[in-house]
């Protein structure tokens, strides 16, 4: 099978069908079906087909609903949920295998068998963005899948081409009676939020992840929280500038600043800051070398919509710091790349997460100032170093709190096959691959006591006596404490 290009519009599931949706996935896990581990790798491959056979219409929604060039829907969304869910498939019996705790316990119940089993947790509930939407609907989907779990998936309504693209397709490659597409409004995700759901995973701005963790709260639901913030860049003087100036812009232009972890803003000591910004001024042109520069340029991507479009353009409009590169603009949705020169702690860009194509450069003392200036705000969900010091290196890592660190790069650390999530204001839990798997996963623990070890635990039976008040006192007053 092979479509060329995006459906139709988006059409809601009817919000009185919701619960029946839910109550026909629980019914099916309860049967079983998801558990074998053949099966889920058998979905978890067709998740792949699906992207591989769909690729061109996928990356048509995308364009459609993002501008994004498809050059980075096959990088950042297509190829990446085909390599993971490859790779969960290839993963999967490694990942589910009972984990033995027999290096963890008392020599003296060693013989007990202790270990985790991954245990599915039941039904999941998958809340994603606009901004990257297959990649953020499918890649928390495969952690449930993976795990055993039944799910379902509600895409954004603000990229409703790519929403009702993934409602046609879901379930020509992989089982309906297990997984589904909700697509809704606010009225229809408040109805899922009142449902009780065994995990929920939400993308998205923390205020509506307050919304989402307070209905799982009422039902006890554990929740991974995807969220945002102003993830910082600090620029030591030991870098390779010029190599930190095209990192930093490459991080940017990206979906237009349209992602979590885009460089929000520059730290830099002032005595690098005119070099830096020359940089800079040099590799945007080699980036957009045609006469229109990013405003016109069919590889870059537009704003979603009308209302982030004013959202940020006024940041820039009230700004006072100095538009170096850019600055222009084009109603509806078109932004230029903009970096904004000499901006001080209070401005309109510090603000708020700008989640567009902006970037101020902030200058700042030295290095202890910059450290300063991040340890003053929300903790960001990545933080970005530039420095071929190794001693600054260690002085960031154990001075600053975020929910990743990547030093000489940006980006980079989402290709790389370890845990990813925030803490504090940018959310918590993990995901990808593995740690998707276990956020899906009740890892329950296992002993089996045999008849020997009555020896050992009679001491615990009524009556106590002489003897067991000895032995149940040691415990206590016997415990030598180091000092
Ligand atoms: P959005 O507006 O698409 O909202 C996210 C989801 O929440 C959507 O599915 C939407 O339908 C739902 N929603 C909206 N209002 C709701 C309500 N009242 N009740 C229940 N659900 C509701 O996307 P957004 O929030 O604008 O996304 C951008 C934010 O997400 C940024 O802050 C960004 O940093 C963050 N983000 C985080 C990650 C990550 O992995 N940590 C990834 C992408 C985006």
């Amino acid at each position: 099978m092979s479509t060329g290009s995006a459906t139709g519009p988006l059409t809601f599931t009817p919000v009185e069908e919701i619960p029946n949706i839910r109550e026909n996935l629980r019914s099916t896990f309860k049967t079983g079906k998801t558990r074998p581990l053949a099966w889920r790798r058998q979905q978890l491959r067709q998740l792949a087909l699906m992207m591989q056979e769909n690729r061109d219409a996928l990356a048509d929604s995308l364009w459609r609903d993002l501008h994004k060039p498809k050059e980075e829907v096959f990088i950042a969304e297509i190829g990446a949920v085909m390599a993971r869910a490859l790779e969960s498939a290839e993963k999967l019996e490694e990942w589910a295998k009972p984990e033995s705790l027999v290096g963890q316990v008392e020599d003296w119940q060693k013989d007990w068998n202790p270990r985790t089993h991954h245990q599915p947790k039941g039904t999941v509930l998958v809340i994603a963005p606009w901004n990257y939407p297959i990649i953020l609907t499918l890649q928390p989907f495969m952690g449930a899948v993976a795990a055993g779990c039944c799910a379902v998936i509600k895409p954004s309504e603000l990229a409703p081409t790519y929403a009702a693209l993934l409602a046609d397709l879901l379930p020509k490659y992989l089982d309906p009676s297990c997984f589904q597409v909700v697509n809704a409004e606010i009225e229809g995700t408040t109805k899922l939020l009142e449902l009780q759901w065994d995990h929920i995973v939400y993308t998205g701005n923390g205020k509506i992840g307050r919304v989402v963790a307070s209905a799982a709260a009422k039902h006890l639901t554990p929740v991974t929280l995807e969220l945002g913030g102003k993830s910082p860049v600090i620029i030591d003087p030991a870098s390779d500038l010029r190599l930190a100036a095209k990192r930093t812009l490459y991080g940017k232009y990206n979906n237009a600043g349209q992602i979590c972890v885009a460089p929000d803003y520059v730290l830099i000591p002032t005595n690098k800051q005119d070099e830096f910004v020359g940089h800079l001024k040099e590799i945007y042109e080699e980036f957009f070398p045609d006469e229109g520069r990013s405003l016109s340029s069919e590889s870059f991507g537009h704003i979603v919509n009308e209302t982030h479009y004013k959202r940020v353009k006024a940041l820039l409009d009230a700004t006072n710091g100095d538009v170096v590169i850019g600055g222009r603009s084009q109603p509806p949705k078109g932004i230029e790349l903009t970096v904004i020169n000499n901006v001080q702690a209070g401005d309109s860009l510090m603000e708020e997460e700008i989640f567009g194509p902006l970037l101020p450069i902030v200058p700042v003392d030295d290095l202890e100032a910059a450290i300063q200036f991040v340890n003053d705000r929300d903790h960001p969900l990545i933080l970005y170093l530039f420095t071929q010091n190794d001693k600054v290196k260690d002085y960031v890592l154990d001075n600053t709190t975020s929910g990743g660190l990547c030093i000489n790069d940006t980006f980079q650390q989402l290709s790389v096959n370890m845990p990813f999530g925030g803490v504090g204001e940018s959310g918590y839990g993990r995901q990808v691959l593995r740690y998707g798997f276990e956020s899906c996963s009740n890892a329950r623990a296992y002993v089996d006591v045999p008849k020997e070890a009555e020896q050992m635990l009679g001491v615990r039976y009524l009556p106590y006596n002489e003897q067991s008040r000895a032995v149940i006192n040691g415990l206590v007053v016997g415990v030598k404490i180091p000092t």
